[in-house]
């Protein structure tokens, strides 16, 4: 029988690969995308973004039902956590976003192919013991968790988030081991619903690709919910005993060792790409010094034909990076010419208050040699933040010193996730700080103190 043949073969169906898929489908291509696990929707739907923001938001209710709501003088009495309904919960929600992506694929006629898949030779994708014919491969294989010598993950003691994700018992102690936004992200809900949470981080501050300033006051925050953070610490060793995991840690400097005694180690040290057995070396796919697929603009790989989008190559690994490949190489393939701004891509950590930022942070300008003014501008000062009661935090806008242009914002506070999306646009659409402030912003609303940082960027705020 002759074998099947596509215009696109995608291999991964994460946000990166279920994207590139659709949109391909909606351009009049043939796509088949082939996924190993049960289900679509890949880290992000099935063990990441999703299934921790479910678990984030249900934590704050119960932590805002414990101690916030009395402030707003709403008494509840006798409140107690169901944790197997909270999980329950989160089971729900991801099934019905990865039975989304599903009927998104039956919708748009892409072929899933179930299996693990493997380049046999350009245009040659063989799963399951099936080979299939396509013009275009495109890897999107993403990413897995980075192990840690000494520390052996079992998914119960010493867990990545996908463990972390899954406990049903509230640990007494978590250790965190590392101070990125998913150990951060992790070790909020646990702290929530009531663990003593440990932050161990090798460097000497949290959220090393944020801004310096948004990342110490975040600490303070988090330490007021009680955290803890060892920062400058490594981790060493794990042992596990019946009285859960004794790390090993020192100063990162070096110095005496220590003792530390968890009953749940979550190692949240970063992600690295994913490319086991997809034989990407028979083929000559050469991978970069990091072990992510090289491309060149465009995602093309070092084969004609096969081309890579998503965590598995350079960048932030993140959904929404990935998804913005997956249209913009779908549409290269249907001869469009598209392009990714990877200046104005935000970054969120769903923590309460959150951090978002997208462009440039202060220290990446000052490393450039690049004059800028800053404004900023504290929730505090905000009418509808105090009257949500949440005013930690701040609004921060870097502009090129001469031309005005936006180069960068950070917000911690409120809904800081949501409040970023109007400063991207305006990174998009090349908008000086004086276009944001001038803009009409609702009263009384959050945003206010985004126009009120560009306001202290390019002159002076109104309400401080
Ligand atoms: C706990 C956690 C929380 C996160 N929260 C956020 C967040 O809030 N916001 C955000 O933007 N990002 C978040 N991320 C990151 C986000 O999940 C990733 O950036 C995103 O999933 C990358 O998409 P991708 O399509 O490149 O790869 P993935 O989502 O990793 O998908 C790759 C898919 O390829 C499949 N695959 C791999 N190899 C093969 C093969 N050979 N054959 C068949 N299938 C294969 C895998 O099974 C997987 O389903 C989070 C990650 C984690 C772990």
């Amino acid at each position: 029988m002759a074998e099947k043949s596509f215009d696109v073969i995608v291999i991964g169906a994460g946000p990166g690969g279920y994207v590139c898929a659709i949109r391909a489908a909606q351009l009049g291509l043939s796509v088949a995308c082939v996924e190993m696990r049960e289900t679509l929707g890949g880290t992000c739907l099935n063990v990441g973004c999703i299934p921790s923001k479910a678990l984030l938001q249900s934590s704050e209710k119960f932590a805002e039902a414990g101690h916030a709501l009395a402030d707003h003088g709403v008494r509840v009495d006798g409140v107690s956590l169901d944790l197997a309904r909270m999980q329950a919960r989160k089971g729900e929600v991801v099934k019905a976003n990865v039975d989304g992506v599903a009927f998104l694929f039956r919708k748009n006629k892409v072929t899933w192919l179930k299996g693990k898949g493997r380049i046999a030779a350009p245009g040659r994708v063989e799963v399951a013991g099936e080979t299939y014919a396509a013009k275009h491969i495109v890897i999107a294989t993403g990413s897995e968790s980075v192990p840690l010598p000494g520390v052996e993950i079992d998914e119960r003691t010493v867990v990545t988030s996908t463990g972390g994700l899954a406990l049903d018992r509230v640990p007494g102690h978590l250790v965190v081991i590392g101070g990125g936004y998913i150990g951060l992200e992790l070790g909020s809900v646990w702290r929530r619903l009531g663990a003593k949470v440990t932050v161990v981080e090798f460097l000497d501050r949290i959220v090393p690709t944020m801004d310096g300033e948004v990342a110490k006051q975040f600490q303070r925050i988090l330490a007021k919910q009680g955290l803890v953070f060892r920062l400058g610490t490594k981790v060493t060793g794990a042992r596990k005993g019946d009285e859960g995991v004794t790390l090993t840690v020192e100063s990162a400097k070096g110095g005496k060792a220590e003792e530390i005694v968890a009953d749940v180690v979550l190692v949240a040290i970063g992600r690295r790409a994913y490319t086991e057995g997809l034989g990407l070396a028979e083929v000559g796919v050469q991978l970069d010094e990091r072990g992510r697929v090289k491309t060149t603009n465009g995602f093309a790989t070092s084969v004609p034909g096969i081309w890579a989008i998503g965590d598995v190559i350079a960048g932030p690994m993140l959904a929404h990076k990935a998804e913005d490949e997956g249209v913009a190489l779908a549409e290269t393939l249907a001869g469009q010419h598209p392009h990714v701004n990877y200046e104005a891509i935000p970054g969120v950590v769903y923590t309460w208050p959150e951090v978002a930022s997208v462009g440039a942070t202060e220290e990446e300008l000052k490393s450039r040699g690049v004059a800028y003014k800053a404004g900023r501008f504290p929730f505090s000062a905000n009418g509808r933040a105090r009257a949500m009661g949440e005013t930690d935090g701040f609004v921060k806008i870097l502009a090129d010193a001469a031309t005005d242009r936006l180069l960068g914002a950070h917000i911690l506070g409120p809904d800081a996730g949501t409040l970023i999306a109007e400063l991207a646009l305006a990174i998009e659409f090349g908008a000086s700080s004086e276009d944001v402030a001038r803009t009409s912003h609702a009263h009384p609303s959050l945003n206010e103190a985004v126009k009120e940082a560009a306001l202290a960027a390019h002159g002076k705020p109104l309400h401080l």
